[in-house]
């Protein structure tokens, strides 16, 4: 039995049960439970806060967990790194109120700075040579400057509309964030077989993520074009069609890119373009 740890409620929740059904995993909906366990698989999810997740994993409570890589960094256990998971993504900066000068680093000497962060900030400044004071508190973060508490914040960003809203600018970015896969470092052969069982599924699905599939009738003296401008994964597959002056070309490609292949694709006298969904690309 493996037991992986989840966030239980907040940003990463959805999308961390998402990856586990998609990935074949019967998990039950019981937003109350701690502990619940597949229905068809070895496989038990332990919810818990996300700041919790690094250390359950190190110490073995849990043998992996999902959490964003800034918790791994700040809470600073030993554990391993096993597949950045690429949603959550967010970045963990320095900011200042908007009507302030600011050139470089050097701003930071002398003041004093709010973060739920502190030994991420610790760290960078020590190795900047900042001499900066660190408030630690738990939330709220972004209206430490305004009610007089501290000059600047360290905390997560994503859009930058909370900085806005708070009269905040970002000044420099410290470190880039995502949902990663953790791992206890000293598990059985057994235990890291089905693990990366586990990883082979999450790959396949977040390969596929991103791409559609893309189906198109060709000429067949314009093939060689055709496949110039869809650079398949190996080869892309080509059918014939009823018609022996036709071929059917599948393979996949970016979604930022249908439009324009699609336009290409009909310029060289292609036809009937059909764009579809993927779920997994297993290879
Ligand atoms: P918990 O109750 O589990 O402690 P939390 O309030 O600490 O939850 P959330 O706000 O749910 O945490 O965020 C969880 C994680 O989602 C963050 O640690 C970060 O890795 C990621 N994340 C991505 N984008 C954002 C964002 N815009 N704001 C906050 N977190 C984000
Ligand atoms: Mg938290």
């Amino acid at each position: 039995m493996i037991r992986i740890a989840l966030q239980a409620k907040g940003r990463l929740n959805e999308e961390s049960l998402a990856l586990l059904r998609e990935s074949g995993i019967k998990i039950e909906e019981s937003k109350r439970k701690l502990l619940s366990k597949s229905g068809n698989s070895p496989i038990e999810v332990l919810y818990l806060r996300d700041d919790d997740i690094p250390h359950a994993v190190c110490n073995g409570i849990a043998y992996v967990g999902i959490v964003g890589m800034n918790e791994v960094a700040e809470r600073g256990f030993d554990v391993e790194l096993l597949y950045k998971l690429g949603f959550g993504k967010c970045r963990l900066s320095l900011a200042i109120p908007q009507n302030e000068k600011y050139e470089n680093l050097d701003y930071f000497n002398g003041k004093k700075v709010a973060t739920s962060y502190p030994n991420i900030l610790t760290k960078y400044f020590r190795e900047k040579s900042i001499d900066c004071t660190i408030e630690q508190i738990a939330g709220s973060v972004e209206i430490a400057p305004s009610i007089g508490m501290t000059d600047a914040i360290f905390d997560i960003v994503s859009s930058g509309g909370t900085l806005v809203s708070n009269g905040l600018v970002e000044v420099e970015k410290v470190m880039e964030s995502e949902a990663v896969l953790v791992g206890n470092r000293e598990l059985s052969e057994e235990k890291k077989e089905i693990i990366s069982k586990l990883i082979f599924r999450f790959e396949s699905i977040i390969r596929s993520r991103g791409k559609k599939y893309i189906l198109v009738n060709i000429p067949n003296e314009k093939i060689d074009v055709a496949l110039e401008i869809l650079p398949s994964m190996k080869s892309p597959t080509l059918l014939p069609l009823a018609d022996k002056n036709w071929s059917a070309m599948h393979t996949v490609i970016d979604e930022d890119e249908i439009w324009e292949k699609s336009e290409q694709l009909k310029s060289i006298g292609a036809e009937d373009i059909l764009i579809l969904s993927m779920e997994k690309m297993i290879l």
